[in-house]
């Protein structure tokens, strides 16, 4: 962590978001900040609500209240219901433009090559010249170590390859943000490390990133901000070295056992 990030206006604003499904409050009042080149790594037990928080932050779904800005653009509603901006098409659209994301199961498309993969969305989405993006996903290649893979398709990967095809993929539209949801829990041990050594290297750059991880020696090298969700609530907030060596919230103790 740098001293100088502390000083800049949050990227990410979350302030007091609720979502329920049917009955259920998944959310129940999330506030938090992330800075722009700061890593956040979200930590709680299966059902706490960290998938939803990444949906909300990308406008995947619509919070009942609260709101998420990204940038000083404000998408949600005030926490008394009073309506303070309607979710705006064209606003959502430009802010999920800035925030990419890299799920658990990869999500490439089977039938494209590595290239194509990369290459569709900054040419159908953004219009840039096919011969522009092309050379942008080599580059990219390159930075995730798979140099050369242009025309594998996904299937002759192994797990950790796809994922860092994901995220080269992720990289291709420049986003300002990028939200990582468990992307090494569906890889087989050996394949966890080259991945988190990707992510490692994009949170050098200055990439701001929230992960959501089990992967606690990730979160205590590269995490600026650790975070911790129980029950749709932030229970503890902090530093690495606070949080995940002297959790004062009973839960966020019992998770970090189980886990370590
Ligand atoms: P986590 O990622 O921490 O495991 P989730 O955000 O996926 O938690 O889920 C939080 C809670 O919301 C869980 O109880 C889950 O069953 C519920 N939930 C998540 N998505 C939906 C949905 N689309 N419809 C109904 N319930 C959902
Ligand atoms: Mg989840």
């Amino acid at each position: 962590m740098s001293a100088g990030k502390s000083g800049q206006r949050p990227l990410v604003r979350v302030r007091g978001l609720r979502k329920s499904y049917g009955g259920t409050l998944v959310l129940d009042g999330i506030d938090l900040d992330v800075r722009e080149g700061e890593v956040t790594v979200l930590l709680g037990p299966s059902g706490s609500g960290k998938s939803t928080l990444l949906r909300c932050v990308n406008h995947l779904e619509k919070p009942d209240g609260g709101f998420v800005e990204i940038d000083g653009e404000i998408v949600g509603y005030r926490q008394d219901g009073a309506r303070l901006r309607e979710l705006r098409p064209r606003l959502v659209t430009r802010q999920r433009a800035h925030v990419g994301m890299v799920f658990q199961q990869f999500n490439l498309f089977p039938h494209m090559t590595v290239l194509e993969n990369i290459t569709d969305a900054p040419v159908a989405v953004r219009g840039l010249p096919r011969k522009q993006a092309v050379a942008h996903a080599r580059e990219l290649l390159a930075r995730v170590g798979l140099d050369g893979r242009e025309d594998s398709y996904p299937r002759q990967m192994s797990g950790g390859q796809q994922q860092r095809v994901a995220i080269a993929r992720a990289l291709a539209m420049e986003p300002r943000l990028l939200l990582f949801d468990e992307p090494t829990s569906a890889l087989d041990p050996e394949l966890v490390g080259e991945v988190l050594n990707v992510m490692q290297d994009l949170a050098t750059s200055g990439m701001t990133m929230i992960v959501v991880t089990h992967e606690i020696g990730f979160a205590r090298k590269v995490a600026d901000t650790v975070v911790f969700l129980d029950g749709g609530r932030i229970v503890e907030t902090g530093p690495p070295a606070d949080v995940l060596t002297a959790p004062r919230h009973e839960r966020a103790r019992a998770f970090l056992t189980a886990v370590l």
